[in-house]
């Protein structure tokens, strides 16, 4: 068997479609423009890469994107009163700071003075407990983008034996939430996981989000099942040439999608889909504040 390729790519273009009608159409009936404001601390090239690519997807999608460039020397105080000013400023709807900080900055204290409504990470512990609780909330990006390559795959995913592999606050608990939320069987597995052969076996639907190289093969799948990769990995390349590299999932791809019915390639899968869904979640949040109708399909 050969699996349908997930284009997460051509999947992200349409939910970032969705988002500019939405925002053309807050703008149109209530003259209100969804804001993004990005902070970054500190010069890490990887964050200001994703900084960078944020504000552009944001203008893209016509809503108004603000960038706060911090010194990595910048206090907790002085983040925290950036924080406070951004809660109160009524044309910001979404705030994301992003990660990782510095050290001497106490990332959940950080996450946490953000206005929980205006958390389009999804990372504020009162929207952990409300997705938990099967309560309307914030969900963060990347498990967000998972689900809808999902639905879209299967229509309902009720009654589906899914496997996330990783239990990170960021990736598999939101995610097995989620699944659990569409009334899939959850199975989270993790680095002391009895059988991880077996256990991914069962499962109609595997979603790998672990950062280990191609560390699920082929034959661990399920015939026909669903296999969503989270991981992005880089690999030296030599043979693309001197101090080249490539990007690999945590699946092995050549081997999976002989054996999976879907299954979302590395790059080009998930990764597309976080950006898409930090957009949905700044209009979603933007309709929330206004109490105004909330975007058709881009909330779970
Ligand atoms: P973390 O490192 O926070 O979590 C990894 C998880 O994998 C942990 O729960 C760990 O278990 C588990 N794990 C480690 N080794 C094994 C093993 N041998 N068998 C089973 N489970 C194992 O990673 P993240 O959740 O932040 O990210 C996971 C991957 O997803 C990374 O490659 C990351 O780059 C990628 N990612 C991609 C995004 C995208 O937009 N596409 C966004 C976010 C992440 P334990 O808890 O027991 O240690």
């Amino acid at each position: 068997m050969s699996a349908t390729i997930i284009d997460g790519k051509a999947f992200a273009l349409k939910v970032r479609g969705k988002v500019a009608d939405h925002v053309a159409r807050l703008k149109a009936d209530h003259g209100i423009t969804p804001g993004l404001a990005v902070v970054l601390v500190g010069s890490d090239p990887a964050s200001e890469v994703y900084v960078r690519s944020k504000g552009k997807a944001t203008n893209e999608a016509g809503m108004k994107s603000v960038e706060h460039r911090l010194e990595a020397d910048t206090s907790e105080a002085d983040l925290l009163r950036l924080i406070d000013d951004l809660n109160n400023d009524v044309t910001i709807h979404g705030i994301l700071v992003q990660l990782p900080l510095p050290d001497h900055l106490n990332e959940d204290l950080v996450i946490n003075s953000i206005n929980p409504a205006k958390d389009v990470d999804g990372f504020h512990i009162s929207n952990v407990g409300l997705l938990g609780t099967g309560q309307k909330s914030m969900v963060p990006c990347t498990p967000l983008g998972c689900l809808m390559m999902l639905r879209e795959q299967h229509g309902s995913l009720s009654g589906l034996d899914a496997v996330v592999i990783g239990r990170s606050n960021i990736v598999g608990k939101p995610m097995a939430q989620l699944l659990l939320g569409d009334s899939c069987t959850v199975t989270i597995a993790h680095s002391r996981t009895k059988d991880l052969a077996e256990t991914v076996r069962r499962a109609d639907i595997v979603v790998a989000a672990v950062g280990r190289p191609e560390m699920v093969p082929g034959d661990w799948i399920k015939p026909g099942a669903t296999v969503i990769d989270v991981g992005i990995n880089r690999l030296d390349a030599p043979e693309r040439g001197e101090g080249n590299t490539r990007l690999v999932g945590d699946v092995n791809f050549a081997s999976a999608s002989e054996v999976a019915g879907a299954i979302t390639p590395v790059p080009g899968g998930v990764g597309p889909m976080t950006i898409a869904c930090l957009l949905a979640n700044t209009v979603t949040a933007c309709s929330r504040a206004n109490d105004l109708d909330e975007p058709e399909g881009l909330t779970a």
